[in-house]
């Protein structure tokens, strides 16, 4: 593993050294640990499989850890106790959430708001850091820190609801937290070439955001390739794309929407029945060039691309043919973090002391998370970290009892809680195990579900001079055989008080490859278990090698070497990261969605998750911890 000679001496020594020392020696540190190494998984994950951290907060858990790969593939595969009837602990609470990413926190702050005196709420999460997708990286590059999202990127300024009560999603959740609505970012230097940057990790893949980004599409040849900058404003003219393919691409791309419909009910009767591949052949008889054209951003936003996908979903996302082109003034924001930023907010809230600081904006983005503060005695909310729910299940039938047993593993051993009623705000795919006496309707409506794996990994540089010299801040790619990626980007820095990245091209920055596994023409769920496949079983220095040769192959020709420019790697697996809204996952012409089963729960049980929306999104993640909480107010009161 290498870690390039930019990164400093405290940068390592908090990270990796830190980290193998621990478990060499075996150290233990009481719980809440930060310092503790999540173990590699024996058998299964090599010691080489999660590799460097980076600093501070989040430098052990970047996204999915060993520990949690491993256990979960162990309940899966019925390596646990039906029963567990030889437990170390035993607790009751009112309410056990089981997720503490944004829709297990929206449940939270549900029930802070609505719990009766006394009454309290235990929430289980199996990684180190709370946040679910929404976590960040930070890195330590020559005294400059920076900091990266691991997941979950970015959002749009929604407006100020009317009514705050009647409002739901982001609106809401932005007004009730009270995040600003202002934001700085850096200017470019005049005395600098010009350049255009985006504000996240997706607004170059957007037809009418991509315009505030000096992009740059790379086409693989013979003599190293060529680069086509700012393709779709300059028509294609510098591809060499054929006449034919630069006609039928130009065609799609200047559609506006060509479908309108009253209601997004009645928008998803209509589109719902075919992907937007077919949707594009069948009623535009647009050639598939279209569809791959569009597959970036769908596999970035929801998993596969264009041929897995459901048309309404690109009614939905601003796809060209169903939508139509986006306000040029509108930009998207990222903080330092991503949409940690939103859960830093949520968590403020919910327990003020786990965010060191006051409730500045600059505090709560940017200030060290206290773990000591989740999971104290006597307060309504605790949360409690490296805890995976292994075993939900009614005490008695469903239909009368009055408790659920939740038995969760921490540390290796088996711990029992009871609560009243139990919201599940974690994932369909770990559900169907955990949740033991599920309803058979439930465990059918969950099986059609397909999880789409993705990789984030940031790259820490010294410098982007190579990004510089080619007049680009983002770059993509047709990947073909030996490539890793489709895509790479720089963001405008966010600036939050002390917290003052810098934007010229001989200071460091973070260079993010947002990278989905989509394998167009393979039905979903092969391109899904063979994209989890590629994504689990490649070591973390195998990813280092080839994104390494990746950036040699784009950018060699600019300058680039990975000895002078690369600081450091951070690879965030996420295995299930989001659901793939196929064609009938909103119900398609009957209307009959299989998220509405799993929605219904049963007893005291409600399943609460963002895949259930459909695109993954902050607002929608908590909205539906909302729902959940609400679906079991009831069981909340009555024993
Ligand atoms: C790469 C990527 C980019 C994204 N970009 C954006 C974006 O730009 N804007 C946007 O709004 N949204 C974005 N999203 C989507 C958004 O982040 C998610 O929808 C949201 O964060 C998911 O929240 P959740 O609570 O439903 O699930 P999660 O965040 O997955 O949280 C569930 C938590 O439960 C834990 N868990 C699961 N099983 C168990 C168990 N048995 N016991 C204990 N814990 C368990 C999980 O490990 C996890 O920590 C993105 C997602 C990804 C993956």
């Amino acid at each position: 593993m290498s870690f390039g000679p930019h990164i400093t001496r405290r940068d390592f020594l908090n990270g990796a050294l830190l980290t193998v020392g621990g478990a060499v020696l075996g150290c233990r540190t009481p719980q809440p640990a930060l310092s503790e190494t999540p173990a590699a998984a024996p058998g299964t994950l090599g010691p080489d499989w999660y590799g460097y951290g980076g600093v501070g907060d989040y430098r052990l858990s970047h996204g999915n850890t060993p520990e949690v790969v491993e256990t979960a593939h162990r309940l899966r595969d019925g390596g646990y106790p039906a029963d567990f009837t030889r437990v170390d602990s035993r607790e009751t609470y009112d309410l056990v959430i089981v997720g503490a990413g944004l829709a297990g926190l929206g449940a939270a702050l549900e029930f802070s708001k609505r719990r009766r005196e006394g009454q309290t709420c235990l929430m289980l999460d199996n990684h180190p850091i709370f946040g679910g997708e929404a976590k960040e990286n930070e890195f330590d590059v020559d005294g400059v820190r920076l900091i990266g999202p691991q997941g979950s990127n970015s959002f749009f300024i929604p407006e100020v609801p009317k009514d705050l009560d009647a409002a739901a999603g982001d609106a809401r959740y932005y007004a009730e937290l009270g995040v600003p609505r202002e934001f700085q970012f850096r200017d470019w230097p005049a005395s600098e070439k010009p350049l255009r940057f985006g504000r996240d990790n997706y607004e170059h893949l957007v037809r009418g955001l991509l315009e505030h980004t000096s992009l740059g599409h790379f086409f693989a040849g013979k003599q190293g390739g060529t680069w086509a900058i700012d393709m779709w404003q300059r028509r294609l003219a510098e591809t060499p794309l054929s006449q034919d393919a630069r006609r039928t691409l130009l065609q799609w791309y200047g559609l506006g929407a060509m479908r309108h419909y009253e209601t997004p009910e009645a928008a998803a009767r209509a589109l719902d029945i075919m992907s937007y591949q077919q949707f594009l052949e069948q009623e535009l008889h647009l050639g598939s060039q279209a569809a791959r054209s569009a597959d970036l951003l769908l596999a970035s936003a929801v998993g596969l691309g264009s041929d897995a996908i459901s048309a309404y979903v690109a009614y939905e996302l601003p796809l060209p043919a169903l939508s139509d082109p986006l306000p040029p003034d509108l930009r998207r924001a990222s903080f330092p973090g991503g949409n940690s930023g939103f859960v830093r907010y949520f968590l403020k809230r919910l327990i003020p002391d786990a965010i060191g600081g006051t409730n500045s904006f600059e505090d709560i983005v940017t200030g060290p998370i206290k773990l000591d503060a989740l999971d104290r005695a006597g307060q309504p909310l605790r949360v409690r970290l490296r805890s995976t729910a292994l075993s939900v299940r009614h005490e008695g039938d469903p239909s009368s009892a009055g408790t659920v047993r939740i038995v969760y593993t921490r540390d290796g051993r088996f711990h029992e809680v009871k609560a009243r009623a139990v919201i599940m705000a974690t994932g369909g795919w770990i559900n169907r195990h955990v949740v033991r006496d599920m309803p058979p309707e439930c465990r059918e409506a969950y099986q059609q579900f397909i999880h789409a794996p993705f990789l984030v990994a940031n790259v820490a540089l010294t410098n982007w001079r190579f990004l510089y010299r080619l007049g680009i801040s983002a770059a993509t790619w047709d990947r073909s055989e030996g490539d890793f990626g489709f895509t790479c980007n720089i963001r405008n820095p966010m600036q939050v008080g002390g917290y003052q990245p810098p934007l010229h091209p001989d200071r460091p920055a973070i260079l993010s490859f947002y990278t989905p596994f989509h394998r167009p023409g393979l039905p979903a769920r092969v391109q899904a278990t063979q994209g989890r496949m590629e994504l689990l079983t490649t070591s973390y220095p195998q990813f280092e090698r080839s994104i390494h040769a990746q950036m040699v192959k784009l950018f060699a020709s600019s300058g680039f070497t990975p000895e002078k420019d690369v600081a450091g790697l951070i690879l965030n697996r996420w295995g299930h990261a989001l659901t793939v809204p196929f064609p009938g996952f909103f119900g398609g012409a009957s209307g009959q969605a299989p998220r509405d089963v799993v929605r219904r729960g049963y007893g005291r049980i409600a399943f609460a998750h963002s895949e259930l929306v459909g695109w993954q999104h902050w607002g929608p993640a908590a909205d539906e911890g909302r729902r959940g909480f609400g679906q079991l107010a009831s069981a909340l009161s009555s024993s």
